[in-house]
């Protein structure tokens, strides 16, 4: 029985869809006005992991992800230049070919991370009379209003906004301390835009016709009625970031649920942050990391999908090279002892042992994604008294939810060694001119063909003999070595 932390209950919840065997998920998508950093790639792993793990347990998962490439502003509330705009600008391109460049990039990184295409791909920008749909109902409920030249919602009809609890209108107010500008049109505090018309950035590229004029959406409308629009009123899960919650999601509530006049979403699952040493990770700050500069440093991005599966998702995770090698170096040691899992022709699954390794796997993805523990499971199957090929299916298994390569890194990593292997048995030995060095060095080969024929009684005579005569010999994973006693 699967069981969820729920941000929006502040505790661990057994999931229960509204729909049985059915969920609906909903995930915010990236802005596409530069490439991904690897800690937004951390949320999406994540998430990943949610959505397989639920198809897993046998779930029929319907899966939505937004692309917002219009209304996110440099703040996350309603102040600043659009994100998009800032990154035509800064490359000298339309919005739309940003947008265009940066959502491939996002996909090609989710592809080397093996984080599955979600079922239903939205950009906002398809979307317009989805938005003004909506807000023409908020406006005659009478949870809208216009000020300025622009729509707000007012957050003084609901009878509770902060859901989340983490923030308060103190907070808030700091915030607004923080030199972003109090937009003087809001009646509340806390009022967000659901539509533009003016704003200080009046070169906005990208506007639309609307029945409340010329102007282009706010950020959290679009996330509210692409889910609605894909997966109905009644969501089960929708996902994000630790940093969406407020005001991101704050307001998605408040606005679906002002428009649709019952309860939107059961459950909100929220990632933790990945930082760095020196705080939080920035597209503009120090290093930006993205998964091709990982991959320039030569790592595969799947020794970073490990890394963030070793710890849990609502725990904020610092990346340093130092944790990353240590991953690496933990993932290599694995893959080195399940390629050592020599699968025999025609040996039969034991189908008892692979429910029991399957149990042990599922309780601890059961226990809120606990994906390090899901990791032992791994080490449990190596461990077991099970047979091989129920060792590599059960591990085969679990790579369906962990995907990280485990059979397929495992098996070129035996073939490269068997390869070494060969190549070390076809060198031919270059004897030493000295006629004393050259007879160990024959006895030495004469005792590897004896080992190799099985015949270990010649092998340790011949041991025997060179001792007598002062020479010890040493066997490495390289061959054997000799030395005077
Ligand atoms: P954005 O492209 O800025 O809209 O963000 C995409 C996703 O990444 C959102 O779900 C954010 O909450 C999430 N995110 C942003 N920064 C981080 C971080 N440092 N660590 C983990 N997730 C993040
Ligand atoms: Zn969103």
């Amino acid at each position: 029985m699967l069981k969820l932390y729920n941000s929006a209950t502040h505790r661990k919840e057994e999931f229960v869809p509204n729909e049985p065997g059915k969920v609906s998920m909903y995930t915010c998508g990236p802005t596409v006005y530069h490439f991904a950093h690897i800690g937004n790639l951390r949320t999406y792993i994540m998430e990943d992991i949610l959505d397989r793990y639920l198809r897993y347990s046998g779930y029929e998962v319907k899966r939505v992800m937004n692309i917002t490439d219009v209304g996110h502003l440099s703040s996350d509330g309603d102040t600043g230049e659009d994100k998009m705009l800032k990154g035509a600008k800064r490359e000298k391109k339309t919005v739309m070919e940003i947008a265009r460049y940066y959502t491939d990039c996002f996909f090609a990184d989710a592809e080397k991370l093996h984080i599955r295409r979600p079922d239903v791909i939205e950009p906002a920008t398809q979307c317009i009379d989805d938005f003004i749909k909506v807000i023409s109902a908020l406006i005659e409920k009478g949870f809208a209003y216009e000020a300025g030249g622009n729509i707000y919602f007012d957050t003084s009809k609901l009878k509770e906004y902060y859901i989340f609890n983490d923030f308060s209108s103190e907070d808030l107010a700091v915030g607004v301390r923080e030199g972003v500008e109090e937009d003087g049109n809001k009646r509340n505090k806390a009022d967000f835009v659901l539509w533009f018309t003016k704003s200080k950035f009046e070169d906005q590229e990208l506007k639309w016709d609307s029945p409340f004029g010329v102007g282009y959406p706010g950020w959290h409308i679009e996330c509210s009625c692409i889910s609605m629009k894909h997966l109905g009123e009644r969501l089960d899960i929708h996902c994000g970031g630790i940093d969406n919650a407020f005001p991101h999601h704050t307001n998605e509530i408040a606005q679906s649920e002002a428009y649709l006049g019952h309860k939107w979403c059961n459950y909100w699952m929220h990632v933790l942050h990945l930082n760095t040493d020196s705080g939080k990770m920035s597209k503009s700050k120090g290093e930006f990391l993205t998964v091709s500069l990982l991959e320039s440093k030569g790592y595969d991005p799947v020794v970073y999908r490990f890394f963030c599966l070793q710890s849990h998702y609502r725990r904020s995770l610092v990346f340093s090279y130092e944790n990353l090698d240590n991953a690496a170096v933990a993932y290599r040691k694995l893959i080195a002892r399940i390629a050592a899992l020599k699968a025999k022709q025609g040996e039969a699954i034991e189908q008892e042992k692979l429910e029991a390794l399957r149990a042990k796997f599922a309780s601890a993805l059961d226990n809120d994604l606990n994906t390090s523990l899901a990791i032992t499971a791994i080490y449990d199957v190596l461990k077991s008294d099970a047979n091989v090929a129920t060792k590599r299916a059960a591990i085969a298994d679990f790579d369906t939810v962990l995907c990280v390569d485990l059979l397929k890194n495992a098996d070129a990593y035996a073939a490269e060694e068997a390869k070494k292997a060969e190549a070390a048995a076809n060198t031919v030995r270059v004897y030493s001119d000295d006629p004393e060095i050259r007879a160990i060095e024959e006895a030495i080969d004469a005792r590897a063909a004896a080992k190799k024929a099985k015949n270990y009684a010649e092998a340790d005579r011949i041991r025997a003999e060179l001792l007598a005569k002062g020479i010890v010999l040493t066997d490495t994973a390289q061959g054997t070595t000799w030395s005077k006693a």
